[in-house]
């Protein structure tokens, strides 16, 4: 392919046409309008729409899946990456985390998102759910990047009427901020960050406002069996139940982690319609002692979804390598290999965090919007190829994806992507910045 062609498919959406893809076991292609549509797909395409495309991707026996969907993150904190590992939660969090986290600026957070957004098209993802700090500057390089994401600000008030005020400010701005942008690909949450930072004034507060607003909700739940402890001796209730009462639960709502949920909890989630965002990488490394209950949420038919959380805690943002560590971890902790099968847990990854985040896509049919990533055939981890689900659960990781394509426009072809030397470089410029500011402060 010339370098002319290249730069011209990356500038802007165009009638695409993708030959020769496995999408369900069968060898398709797939047409893409100039809205970023599915407009067709099956074995004729090619004969039918070759006319209308402007550019011809060639599959070449790739597996076509839909776009993978992150909705547990804290993207711009690719600039902690490896800053501190292997520590206790309440030590890393206290000695490392927040005293680096008080010295970010909005310039940090735009390079910190900007280099999360390559390393997520890079591994397949096209969507994210995202909770952090200046958060107009992570709408800018989503923006920018050509991904989808819903942006919250980190609602903390630490049980102060004076900050809580703040909070609420800050959240106001990031949706009337979210909502001037006027672009479909980004929508604003209200961050409530968890039972543990927010007083009920606050957490009714971030409810009401989600609830007048339409957006959605996106909160830390149930982590660790200290959060639980804590919350039933101060409240005298479990935290579903907290969050209940100050509205927090509702369709809308996706909580991130969920390791100590008790059955009625699971229950209760269903009742409301809250999406659960599986963290397990980040929760094998925290150690918090429990898996995210899956066989009870399944059984409750709850949404169940995937994150990676933040870089400081997985430390990638591989969706692939998550969903393995999923359905690893759910075997192991529940002592049965038959718990989340491959198929399963690449739903969780697609489908179900499709549901979660609205935005129409993780599934690939006629009609809705073409976030398609294609991985790989001709790689190591995909020979043989038995059975399609078991390889991109077990075998592969985000190495094997080599096109990504978001709302019709491609993002990464052949696994390159315009301007990645320039992101890395700026990124490892405000992180080195960072921790320098934050050394001799
Ligand atoms: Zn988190």
């Amino acid at each position: 392919m010339t370098e002319k062609i290249m730069t011209d498919i990356f500038e802007k959406k165009h009638p695409l046409l993708i030959t020769n893809v496995t999408v369900g076991g069968k060898c398709v292609d797939i047409f893409i309008n100039e809205t970023g549509t599915i407009a067709g797909m099956g074995e004729k395409e090619r004969t039918k729409c070759k006319g209308e495309a402007e550019f011809i991707i060639d599959g070449d026996g790739a597996i076509a899946l839909p776009g993978l969907v992150n909705t547990h993150t804290h993207a711009a904190m690719t600039l902690l990456r490896g800053y501190a590992d292997d520590m206790i939660l309440q030590d890393w969090l206290s000695q490392k985390i927040w005293p680096l986290e008080a010295h970010l600026t909005g310039d940090d957070v735009y390079n910190g998102t900007c280099l999360a957004c390559l390393e997520m098209i890079r591994s397949g993802t096209t969507a994210f759910n995202d909770m952090y700090f200046f958060m107009a500057d992570a709408a800018r390089a989503v923006d920018e990047s050509g991904m989808r994401a819903v942006l919250s600000y980190g609602f903390i008030d630490l049980f102060s009427a004076e900050k809580r005020e703040n909070e609420c400010k800050a959240t106001e701005n990031l949706v009337a901020h979210v909502r001037a942008l006027n672009n479909p690909r980004i929508k604003a949450a209200v961050g409530p960050h968890a039972i543990y930072t927010v007083s009920p004034e606050g957490l009714k507060w971030c409810a009401e406002f989600a609830q007048d607003q339409k957006t959605g909700i996106h909160i830390h739940l149930s982590e660790t069996e200290g959060e639980v402890n804590d919350c039933i001796a101060r409240y005298g209730k479990r935290p579903s139940g907290l969050l209940d009462e100050c509205a927090i639960l509702t369709p809308r709502t996706i909580a991130a982690h969920c390791c100590w949920l008790d059955e009625p909890e699971c229950t209760l989630l269903k009742k409301r319609g809250v999406h659960v965002s599986h963290n397990p990488s980040s929760n094998m490394k925290l150690a918090t002692n429990r898996a995210m209950p899956y066989p009870h949420l399944f059984a409750a038919g709850v949404n169940v979804c995937l994150g990676t959380d933040g870089c400081a805690s997985n430390n990638n943002l591989d969706l692939f390598e998550e969903v393995k560590a999923a359905a690893l971890l759910q075997k192991f902790y529940w002592n049965n290999p038959t718990v989340l099968p491959a198929h399963d847990a690449l739903l969780l990854a697609t489908e179900n965090g499709g549901t979660a985040l609205g935005f129409g896509t993780g599934k690939l049919s006629v009609g809705t919007p073409a976030d398609i990533v294609l991985v790989s055939t001709h790689t190591a981890c995909n020979t043989p190829l038995h059975n399609a689900d078991s390889n991109l659960v077990y075998s592969c990781n985000g190495g094997a994806v080599e096109t990504t394509i978001c709302d019709g426009k491609v993002l990464m072809l052949e696994r390159e992507i315009p301007g990645e030397s320039a992101i890395r470089e700026q990124a490892a410029r405000a992180a080195y910045e960072l921790v320098n500011r934050t050394r001799n402060s």
